[in-house]
């Protein structure tokens, strides 16, 4: 993805310009993928720019620090206001927020008690897996890479060496000419994309895979069950076989960056009609109505910059 710099970014407590926010090549991070993350978006709504469930990724961030005993220098509340502050000096509206912790410098070996460095970059963004993506749906493939078992990595945790997986997943299919990757769980079923959770719909019911299949449990899957549910639809997570991919109505992809991706052809079946289907429109309706005032945010989910 080519990446448009924007001219600020907050490192260790203080705003500075891009280029100087950088990390020494000796970081615990760097070589031991010591990072923990979020991917937050803010959206240009009726009452100005708003940061989407921001709380709820905070919150997120802390927790992977606490599985990987990261203690995070900063309150959440002053990485709410670096968020905040990042958007609001660079001028940006509709733009995507990347904060991360990292183990940096001093100390070296598996255990070492490093430094966490933390800093917060933005950045304008538009639909991650292509402009026609959300209209037309994209194709995917099974991975030949499977996603990490719940007793070697956890997926519940959003650290940076969890994306070696992912790359994989990612890099494998748009080698093969497919649009996104999905990987299956160390048990054989179904997992999630390699950067997005997964929705499956059979006879009007949405289904989506549990934690227990190496999932990262998604802020835009619980916003989907949640708004799903309030519009009437029966929403599950169970395990779910492989095959059902090509079976089910309708499958589409969800995350902060893919939004409401709908899949129209997966292994080279088509899914349902092969276009965005009804339940899938509606859920892209009733997501992005949240950012145009058509879907009342009655969650408090849309955080003002
Ligand atoms: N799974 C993985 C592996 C991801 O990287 C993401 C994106 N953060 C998701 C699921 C979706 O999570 P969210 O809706 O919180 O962005």
């Amino acid at each position: 993805m080519a990446m448009q710099y924007p001219e600020w970014i907050w490192q260790n407590g203080e705003i500075k310009p891009w280029k100087e926010a950088t990390a020494h090549v000796m970081s615990h991070a760097l070589h031991y993928g010591s990072s923990v993350f979020e991917g937050i978006r803010s959206y240009v709504t009726p009452e100005g720019a708003a940061i989407f469930r921001l709380t709820d990724h905070l919150k997120r961030l802390y927790q992977s620090a606490k599985i990987y005993d990261m203690a995070l220098p900063y309150s959440q509340d002053q990485l709410a206001a670096a968020c905040r502050d990042v958007i609001g000096k660079n001028g940006l509206s509709a733009a995507y927020l990347r904060p991360v912790a990292y183990r940096g410098l001093g100390g070296f070996g598996l255990s070492a008690e490093t430094p966490i460095d933390v800093a917060v970059a933005a950045w304008p963004m538009g639909p991650y897996l292509g402009p026609e993506a959300l209209e037309v749906g994209i194709t995917a493939c099974v991975s030949s890479w499977q996603r990490f078992a719940p007793n070697t990595i956890p997926a519940g945790a959003k650290a940076g060496g969890n994306y070696l997986s992912g790359q994989l997943v990612a890099r494998e299919a748009r080698r093969l000419g497919f649009g996104e990757g999905i990987a299956l769980a160390a048990s054989g079923l179904l997992s999630e994309g390699a950067g997005e959770n997964l929705f499956l719909v059979f006879d009007g019911v949405l289904h989506t895979t549990p934690a227990s299949a190496s999932i990262l449990t998604g802020i835009t899957r619980d916003t989907l069950k949640v708004l799903a549910r309030e519009d009437g639809f029966e929403v599950v997570e169970r395990d779910i076989p492989r095959e059902y991919l090509y079976l089910a109505d309708e499958v589409l992809m969800c995350g902060t960056a893919a939004e409401i991706t709908p899949i129209r052809e997966i292994d080279g079946k088509q899914v349902g009609s092969g276009k965005a289907g009804r339940i899938t429109r509606r859920l892209q309706q009733l997501y992005f109505g949240l950012f145009d005032g058509k879907t009342q945010d009655k969650w408090g989910w849309l955080e003002p910059v």
